[in-house]
């Protein structure tokens, strides 16, 4: 398999995997790059077997290409999956579970909400680059029914902090939005925002925030630090209205507390790759970053699976959830 070998639409992904076997050996390719790694012993001649399995021929472990990927251990076939991946990313805003479970035509709602959660792991590169500056940053509430307070918490809501490269000198456009990283935070202290930007901004990057005291020590990680009035921070404000807006779309807003990260790193993955030319290279991606995620239980999906769709809190749709400095 060549360098970024994917299908470009729906009947060429048809073609391609139309068989097990097809779908193996993709995978194959993907986890194996430079040929066979023994994960044992690290010896780098295997036996190919059926269904996927290799036989290491120094150790004599056998190793299935699916074992400690997101696909671990799964008992449907690898075509089902290909098709919730295909299906996940050639939607401009994904799918809830649903309209997963109805288009693969899985028995459960429960199984399409795993398979859901287990992809969402797989949408973040643990080792990605961190933005560079200029970056915007600032936060904003989800969930809950009224705005929240800053620095104080509030009922039911989930701080959420954002940063927003600005491209706008690159691409010339008065408003650049390049890539973007969004974290839930446990409020809005300096301390938090602080292990925040250095998780997410590279040093020595300006950054671009409102007045709010929690960024002003943020100079001594070596920031540039530019306060602006909050009203100036467009390009936070426009991405948190799409966030939000793809929140309530696509998940009606039932979005748990514990599993908030997992939605941002969904919306993130997306978010990055909206310029992509073909849907089936985020595909490629998904497909590529699900080989080198690891296993996740329904037990480590913490949370659990909703009883029943779409039945907790909506999403505040105010676009800024502060209402003091
Ligand atoms: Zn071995």
């Amino acid at each position: 398999m060549g360098m970024e070998d994917y299908p470009r639409n729906l009947s060429e992904f048809r073609d391609r995997f139309a068989t097990e076997e097809a779908c193996i050996e993709y995978l194959t390719a993907l986890r194996w790059p430079n040929g066979f790694k023994c994960p044992k012993c690290g010896g780098s001649s295997g036996w190919k077997m059926s269904r996927g399995l290799f036989l290491c021929q120094e150790c004599r472990y056998q190793i299935s290409v699916t074992s400690g990927t997101i696909f671990h251990q799964t008992r449907k076939p690898l075509r089902v999956w290909f098709e919730a991946m295909w299906h996940v990313t050639s939607q401009k805003y994904g799918t809830n579970a649903l309209g997963l479970q109805r288009i693969l035509g899985l028995g459960s709602y429960h199984t399409a909400w795993q398979w859901l959660h287990r992809l969402r792991r797989a949408m973040v590169r643990p080792e990605r680059e961190r933005l560079m500056g200029p970056v915007e940053v600032d936060e904003t509430y989800i969930g809950g029914e009224r705005p929240g307070k800053r620095g104080r918490g509030a009922d039911n809501k989930m701080l959420v902090a954002v940063a927003v490269e600005d491209d706008s000198v690159l691409t010339g456009k008065a408003k650049g939005i390049g890539r973007i990283r969004l974290s839930r935070i446990p409020n809005a202290s300096a301390d938090a925002l602080r292990s925040f930007l250095a998780e997410n901004v590279a040093s020595g990057s300006q950054v671009r925030t409102d007045g709010w005291l929690g960024y002003e020590p943020i100079i001594v990680d070596g920031y540039e630090h530019v306060v602006v009035e909050s009203r100036k921070l467009v390009i936070t404000h426009l991405t948190i209205a799409l966030l939000k807006r793809w929140l309530l779309g696509t998940y009606q807003g039932a979005v748990q507390a514990q599993q908030l990260d997992y939605y941002l790193d969904e919306f993130t993955f997306r978010f990055n790759r909206r310029k992509s030319a073909s849907r089936g290279k985020l595909f490629y991606r998904l497909i590529q970053q699900s080989v080198a995620a690891n296993p996740v239980s329904a037990r480590e999906i913490v949370g659990g699976c909703p009883r029943k769709p779409m039945e907790n809190a909506a999403t505040s749709t105010s676009s800024s959830g502060k209402t003091e400095i």
